[in-house]
């Protein structure tokens, strides 16, 4: 059997365990966080039960979970695809900038003095080089650019008309914000449990994430920090003010998720024009494993309210763990 059975095995029996706890039931079975439909361990020998990446793969993400196999490859495939394209378009943007050093030339879409035209974009020794792609763009566009360009050129920086670059933004931007809401949701999963994933207060995050091309909760979930609150790794939040609900920072980007005891119309009130952005509440980490702290944890306090024997509920209390 392959290391990724063994993974897989791994976290069926530390989800099915938790899912045991949460729905008070002995069969081992694995719920999927996102559709909440149960699976047996055949699942992880078919392949229907996948390792889900938190952050996707392809922003470097590690193994964390598992989901079915509908929910990873249909709609997590892409909005997953659009999180890696914005990523590649951040990463140009910032070798345009100069912010940013990459030998490598990147192909990108550029709007120079109202053409637009194909380019190639790299940065090295504190020089940024930008190619126009003459096989890839209208001829009467590329001249156009050029011409603008060659005016820049000759007037020196900073004097003469300015320059104006954009890198073409597309509706994956709402995509890959969705996509951010599931490594969110997932990495709450594996830091919470069952109890938080499939609460019914966070309905309409899985909602979202499995129809991203539906607008269920509006697009206040997600804000960008200013620079210096950005943080390296990613982190779980558990915001008390100005109202209870898990956020996670990932980058620049903040996610909101309601909380089970929190407010269940949690986007209907960040949708309102007078809400604050200024939030403040404890760090909580980022799961590195299946952790299933709330599941555990009130499984734990009820054996313990059951004994009424010391002993026994500290046996308990160290099951889990
Ligand atoms: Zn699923």
């Amino acid at each position: 059997m392959s290391r990724g059975n063994d993974l897989r095995l791994k976290l069926f029996a530390t989800g099915a365990k938790a899912a045991s706890l949460y729905f008070k039931v002995n069969q081992e079975v694995y719920f999927c966080p996102l559709c909440r439909r149960g699976y047996l361990i055949q699942a992880v020998i078919d392949g229907t039960l996948t390792l889900e990446h938190v952050p996707p793969k392809s922003l470097g993400g590690k193994p964390l979970v598992l989901t079915c196999k509908d929910c990873n490859s249909g709609s997590g495939h892409s909005i997953d695809s659009a999180a890696a394209l914005r990523e590649d378009v951040e990463s140009i943007l910032d070798v345009i900038m100069g912010r940013k050093e990459d030998a490598n030339p990147r192909a990108a879409e550029m709007i120079v003095g109202g053409n637009r035209v194909q380019i190639r974009v790299s940065r090295s020794g504190g020089f940024t080089e930008l190619k126009l792609v003459e096989s890839a763009s209208k001829p009467d566009a590329l001249q156009g650019a050029q011409d603008v360009l060659e005016t820049h050129v000759r007037n020196g920086t900073g004097q003469g008309e300015e320059i104006r670059i954009e890198v073409t933004r597309k509706a994956f931007h709402t995509k890959a914000a969705i996509s951010d809401l599931k490594t969110a949701f997932l990495a709450a999963f594996a830091f919470f449990g069952y109890r938080f994933a499939l609460h019914p207060n966070l309905r309409p995050v899985r909602e979202q994430i499995l129809q991203p091309d539906q607008d269920i909760i509006g697009n206040r979930f997600h804000t960008t920090l200013n620079d210096e609150a950005s943080l390296k790794e990613p982190t779980l939040i558990a915001i008390t003010e100005p109202l209870p609900c898990i956020a996670a920072i990932i980058g620049k980007r903040i996610i909101l998720m309601p909380e089970p005891h929190g407010d269940r119309k949690l986007y209907e009130i960040v949708r309102r024009e007078d809400y604050s952005k200024t939030f403040k509440g404890n760090a909580l980490g980022w799961p590195v494993s299946m952790e299933f702290r709330l599941d555990r944890f009130l499984a734990r306090n009820k054996s313990a309210q059951m004994t009424h024997n010391g002993e026994t509920a500290r046996k308990n209390a160290t099951d889990g763990d």
